[in-house]
């Protein structure tokens, strides 16, 4: 297994300094950095916008389980709390899809599900994943999708709600 899309977002405290630390922790494994979105909250809780971006990170040494524990590491390690579903949090690190060379990696057991059930209804994935890769695919119902048809499918106000930042995530030293 090499290369992972991961989306990562941040609607509490010093919520840059979350994204940063994302990337800080991939260290020499992270291929690209997408720009910094800002995006109001779904799932019906009152909270504040999040920052969104998509990290691009590659590990011939890693396969999905091993992604999804180094996320869950850089939850933990950001003072992540999951006191309510779709609250406010720390960080949120998602594995969006995975890649074996080129082939696309699938997984549906209790801990991981790839590609991501969700991805291709959410603006604040595909918009930043296609700020760094425009054809980007995705596996949708058993079927490759193109990503940006799957955006253009999306309300408009889910699509404008997405908002580009000046914010820019550095690659460390
Ligand atoms: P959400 O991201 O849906 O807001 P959480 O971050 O709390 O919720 O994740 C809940 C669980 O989802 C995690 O414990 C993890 O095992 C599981 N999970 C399944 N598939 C994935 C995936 N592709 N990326 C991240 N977590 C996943
Ligand atoms: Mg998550």
């Amino acid at each position: 297994m090499t290369l992972v899309v991961l989306s990562v977002g941040s609607n509490l405290g010093d919520r840059m300094a979350r994204l940063q630390a994302v990337v800080d922790g991939l260290g020499d494994a992270v291929r690209a950095l997408s720009p910094v979105y800002e995006t109001d909250a779904w799932g019906g809780v009152e909270q504040g916008p999040f920052l969104n971006a998509v990290v691009i990170a590659d590990d011939d040494n890693a396969d999905g389980h091993e992604w999804l524990r180094r996320a869950q590491a850089l939850e933990i390690a950001n003072d992540r709390v999951r006191e309510q579903k779709w609250g406010p949090r720390t960080l949120d690190v998602d594995l969006v899809s995975c890649y074996d060379a080129d082939a696309e990696v699938f997984s549906d057991d209790e801990r991981l599900t790839l590609p991501h059930p969700l991805a291709h209804l959410r603006a604040f994935v595909m918009v930043p994943w296609l700020a760094v890769d425009p054809d980007a695919e995705l596996t949708v119902a058993g079927e490759r999708q193109r990503v940006d048809r799957l955006l253009a499918e999306l309300e408009p106000a889910d699509r404008d709600g997405v908002r580009l930042t000046g914010l820019v995530l550095g690659l460390s030293a």
